[in-house]
């Protein structure tokens, strides 16, 4: 208080003048306006010609103050205690409150009267931002009241500083560990990852990061979507957890329902086909065949008009049951819709592989069906379209598979049908000399006929290769070329090759006591015949049994067999050679590594493909094919055996050129045991 103190009044006076922010208001002992600056106008309205001379309790003061206001001016004119700075409601000229802080001084003027200054600070603004951020934090604590979500207050380094958990009930942490601890020891350590990377995304890239993560909790799976976004100012972060469980749930519904038959719960129509693009691109990598099978039930049609639709749906159910336990794991089955299946037979090398499985596929409708106490017997059609033959497009494969499968139902139904007509003759075929080759062997359908061989150089005959015939009456007469590969793929070769081995050491015994001398029996062996672990122990046996020296015995073994690179067929033909029994490379030339092959096994001959022979008086190649092998074979000590050798001119070459064994039609065909025996005779 300055009470006491003359004021050099004009300077107070210029110096309140300039500013205009602040009000102030100079008043006498009798509370009269002595001076009033641009600020008080500019806060009360009245400019100062208005107010001075007036009375403060007029002026400013409301009605419900001005006793208050009079009673301590006076206290403090007359006693002398001061009125404490505070926060006021006064009034302007338009009788409007005025939110104003308000100081007062107390001045002695020289006639010694009592001059009091109020400094009035409007507080408008103040209280507007006051109320604003109440409101905002209102706001946010009904926002928070609101939604379930959990909300997590971070320092930049994943520190929390506050969170809200609303009525977030997963209790999958500590609600009283979390402020203060770090949002890595908060959840589990791959959520943790997770939500540091997006805690330096949020700041790096000043945006809302956001990721859905999963967690096992008491009550199952539950899913949960994090957002994040960085106050920069303040260098924090806030982060907002959703539990998203049942949307998550839904939209898988949602997927399922998408892509999924809702009877059968088999892969529907537009999920099929996308699989089957996605093999389709996966055999084009892998250079392998495929194979989609179209299936369409016969009758169905009338099954659900007569029996209803609820045993129809059944029936669909149960097929596709029996469909799907029927084929590999990595093969498909899919509904295309109404009694239409598909089947996706991935990673084939070859489309007749297609044909077993669709086979399988015919074969589980053969049992009855059981509905309802009722028992029905459904048939298939089945149509095959293979990749990349008929087609390298979803679409084209399954138009060409849904066309093979008309071309089943028009061929009296309950079968299948590939899509071309040269693959489905094929097959059919294929499958005939398969049926046929069951049992022929028992029914002696089979005989052995004999190639004799001779010295090129003296032209003796110094033995005969055991080439296998068949005379089926359905099919007539099938070449070897034909029914060995499919006798090695049934298996039915084991029994066919001993049986050969067989026949043909019986004839070389009868051929050599008609003309006491000694000859060599070659007997083509394959592949498949080297899984037959009696293999060797068998051959052992026919030669004691015939009472043949093993020497006297050839086996032509081609590079397919080498290939397989099993260790079985390495310990066969070790043990063979070992008896004493000559192993010849047949087919020499038609593949690739036959040099390899030559030095690793202990072959004895090497026989010169007849693609070759055949072309060695016309063309070059083919004759220094020929002398390069024989010069290579002899290196190695063994001996050359050209095959279809067809004409003299061919023969004079090859003894020309050090061949040791010709064989072919030049001499003669391959002949019937009597014909053979006879032949040495002619
Ligand atoms: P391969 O072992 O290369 O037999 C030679 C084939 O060439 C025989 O055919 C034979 O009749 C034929 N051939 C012989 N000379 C001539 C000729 O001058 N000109 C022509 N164009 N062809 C000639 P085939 O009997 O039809 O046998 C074909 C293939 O079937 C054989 O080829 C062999 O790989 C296989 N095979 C035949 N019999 C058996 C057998 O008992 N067991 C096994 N595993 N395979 C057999
Ligand atoms: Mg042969
Ligand atoms: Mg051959």
């Amino acid at each position: 208080m300055l009470k006491g103190q003359p004021a050099t009044r004009e300077s107070v006076h210029q110096l309140f003048d300039a500013v205009d922010a602040i009000s102030v208001q100079g008043y006498d002992q009798e509370r009269r306006v002595i001076y009033w600056n641009k600020g008080s106008e500019l806060l009360y309205g009245y400019t100062s010609e208005e107010a001075l001379g007036g009375k403060l309790e007029d002026l400013i003061i409301p009605e419900s103050m001005r006793e208050g206001v009079i009673f301590a001016h006076r206290r403090w004119v007359v006693d002398g205690i001061k009125i404490p700075a505070s926060e006021l409601v006064l009034r302007n000229k338009n009788g409007q409150g005025v939110n104003v802080y308000s100081s007062h001084a107390m001045f002695v003027n020289e006639r010694n009267e009592c001059e009091m200054y109020c400094i009035d600070i409007d507080l408008a603004d103040v209280k507007k931002a006051q109320a604003e951020a109440a409101l905002k934090d209102n706001w946010l604590k009904a926002v928070h009241e609101a939604t379930p979500d959990l909300f997590l207050l971070m320092k930049e380094n994943g520190h929390i500083v506050n969170f809200h958990a609303g009525d977030f009930e997963k209790p999958y942490v500590n609600r009283d560990g979390i402020v203060g601890s770090n949002v890595v020891h908060v959840f589990p350590e791959k959520v943790a990852s997770r939500f540091q990377a997006h805690i330096a995304q949020s700041i790096e890239k000043d945006c809302v990061a956001s990721f859905e993560y999963e967690l096992e909790l008491a009550e199952g799976t539950s899913y949960f979507e994090a957002r994040l976004r960085h106050l920069n100012s303040h260098r924090q972060v806030v982060a907002i957890v959703r539990d998203i469980t049942e949307q998550y749930k839904a939209s898988e519904l949602i997927k399922r329902q998408a892509y999924f038959d809702a009877l059968t719960s088999l892969p529907n129509r537009f999920l099929s086909l996308d699989r089957l693009s996605q093999m389709i691109k996966d055999m084009e990598r892998q250079k392998k065949k495929a194979a989609v099978v179209f299936l369409d039930i016969d009758d169905f049609k009338k099954v659900n008009d007569s029996l209803g639709h609820e045993v129809g749906d059944k029936l669909l159910v149960e097929a596709a049951n029996r469909l799907s336990l029927t084929v590999r794991k990595s093969d498909q089955v899919g509904r295309l819709g109404g009694d239409e299946f598909i089947v996706l037979l991935r990673s084939l090398n070859d489309g007749y592989d297609a044909v077993h499985v669709v086979e399988n596929l015919l074969d589980v409708f053969r049992e009855p069906f059981r509905i309802d106490g009722r028992e029905l017997i459904l048939t298939t059609s089945i149509g095959v379209a293979v990749y990349p033959e008929n087609g390298n497009t979803a679409t084209d494969l399954l138009r060409n598979a849904d066309t093979a499968m008309y071309q089943a139902k028009a061929s009296g139904r309950n079968t299948f049908s590939f899509f071309t007509k040269t693959m489905n003759d094929m097959i059919v075929r294929r499958l005939e000399v398969e049926e046929q080759l069951h049992g022929a062997l028992e029914r002696n359908e089979f005989e052995v006929y004999y190639q004799p061989k001779f010295d090129v150089q003296s032209g003796d005959m110094i033995g005969a290769e055991a080439l296998l015939r068949w005379h089926n009456p359905a099919l007539g007469s099938v070449g070897p070329d034909e029914f060995i590969p499919i006798a090695e793929h049934t298996g039915l070769i084991v029994p066919l090759g001993r049986y050969v081995i067989q026949q043909a050491l019986r004839f070389l015994v009868e051929w050599r006591s008609l003309n006491e001398r000694s000859y060599i029996m070659a007997v083509n062996l394959s592949p498949r015949q080297f899984r037959d672990k009696e293999l060797v122990g068998y051959v052992e046996k026919c030669l004691r049994d015939e009472n043949v020296a093993p020497e006297c015995l050839e086996f032509e073994i081609t590079e397919g067999v080498l290939m397989a690179g099993q260790s079985y067929v390495d310990d066969s033909l070790n043990a063979l050679h070992r008896l004493g029994i000559k192993l010849s490379m047949d087919d020499f030339g038609t593949g690739y590594s036959s040099l390899s092959y030559l030095r690793q096994y202990k072959f004895d001959v090497l026989k010169v493909d007849r693609s070759f022979v055949s072309g060695i008086t016309r063309n070059r190649e083919d004759r220094d094919l020929i002398i390069a092998a024989i010069a290579m074979a002899h290196s190695l000590g063994l001996r050359v055996v050209a095959e279809g050798v067809e004409t003299g001119q061919q023969l004079g070459l090859l003894r020309e050129l050090g061949c040791d064994t010709a064989q072919g039609y030049y001499f003669s065909k391959a002949l019937p045991a009597q014909a053979m025996l006879d032949f040495q005779h002619s």
